[in-house]
């Protein structure tokens, strides 16, 4: 097929893009795929930007930088930007109709490997307002750190890394072979090693099973170790007040860390979403852009975490993995979020500053770390 964007309903401007997400008009010209020499200028929409730690930084795969110079455009705290095809057999099975969504078909190189290919689909994310993306694979998910970095440098679009451990099923050997203790040491100087930015997205089954129990465990004593931040996996946001029990017990301030997946309880008062919200942990509303009908339910749960003054802890992303979905397939794109999500919340009333806080204030709290001395 000729035109690969035709299906597309329409191209999203950055004009538009900065708009929606609060942003000043010259705000708007440091959105150009790379972050700016100099701090952007003043928002224009939001009223008051957060305030970091004094030495505070962003820790992306290719520098460390002050978390004001990734506030031109939206932070996405859970993509997907490299998975390998082992990783979906073992999630799908070999023999999945369902593969072809996610690594394309046969004939193709799959994109999550074709780094000419994703460095294109970053750049249209660039123009289309996103500032930054978190990669939420690791080793145990076929993430290749080594593509991530060619990747940003071709694109100029910053990436923080991650790493841990995904779900059960994918737990190496080492994590039963070894202790707590050893497996957090382990961790560090991982993340250390490959320039990880954040712990995630550490996993857990509906119930959380013992390897998962010591992998949370491992996780957050890491993070005391380093004070990356931490996002999680949940089965459709069950077991999530327990995840956040497991880092609490060491020691690990809830602020540090992001509950994921939680669109995807059927809770319309969003009550779970608001009872980590009071703890003071970020609520991840992270599968979204999949259109009204997917997306719909979520706008309601977080309208009621804004009502309830919880503006402030809200995470909004993709977790982009679906070949059907970049835009040389003819899809929605890695701004997804930022195009077809956040136009339902300010359809529904949500207001520029409170979509500012979501996807600009936000993940930069939740990513800005101070490295240890
Ligand atoms: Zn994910």
């Amino acid at each position: 097929m000729t035109g690969r964007r035709s299906s597309r309903a329409r191209v999203w401007s950055r004009r538009e893009a900065m708009r929606i997400l609060g942003l000043g008009g010259a705000g708007l010209a440091a959105a150009c795929g790379r972050p700016p020499e100099t701090a952007p200028p003043t928002r224009s929409a939001a009223p008051v930007g957060p305030s970091f730690p004094e030495g505070a930084i962003v820790r992306t795969i290719l520098e460390d930088v002050p978390p004001d110079r990734l506030a031109h455009g939206a932070v996405l705290f859970h993509e997907h930007m490299s998975l390998d095809l082992a990783f979906w057999d073992r999630l799908l099975g070999a023999e999945n109709p369902a593969r072809e969504r996610f690594i394309g078909p046969p004939d193709s190189p799959y994109f999550m490997q074709d780094a000419e290919v994703m460095a294109a689909e970053l750049e249209a994310a660039a123009r289309e307002g996103v500032a930054a993306l978190v990669d939420g694979g690791h080793d145990d998910m076929g993430r290749s750190v080594a593509f991530l970095r060619e990747v940003s440098e071709r694109s100029g679009m910053p990436i923080v890394a991650s790493g841990g451990y995904y779900t059960d099923p994918f737990h190496p050997p080492e994590l039963a072979d070894r202790s707590e203790d050893e497996i957090a040491e382990a961790l560090a100087g991982a993340a250390a090693a490959e320039r990880w930015g954040a712990f995630g997205e550490i996993g857990s089954s509906a119930e959380i099973t013992p390897s998962e129990r010591k992998a949370f465990n491992a996780v957050g004593k890491a993070h005391l170790l380093t004070n990356l931040p931490i996002f999680t996996h949940t089965a459709n946001g069950q077991a999530a007040e327990e995840q956040l029990d497991l880092f609490e017990a060491l020691g690990v301030a809830p602020g540090r860390v992001a509950i994921g997946h939680l669109g995807g309880l059927d809770d319309p008062e969003a009550a779970v979403h608001r009872r980590i919200a009071a703890r003071g942990a970020f609520v991840g509303f992270d599968r979204l852009g999949g259109g009204p009908d997917a997306d719909g339910r979520k706008v309601p749960m977080i309208q009621a975490l804004i009502a309830d003054g919880h503006v402030d802890r809200v995470l909004l992303a993709s977790d982009f993995a679906a070949a059907r979905d970049i835009q040389r397939n003819g899809g929605p794109g890695y701004a997804k979020t930022i195009t077809r999500f956040v136009p339902m919340l300010r359809e529904a009333g949500v207001t520029g500053g409170e979509i500012h806080a979501m996807t600009v204030d936000n993940p930069l709290r939740f990513l800005a770390f101070v490295p240890p001395a």
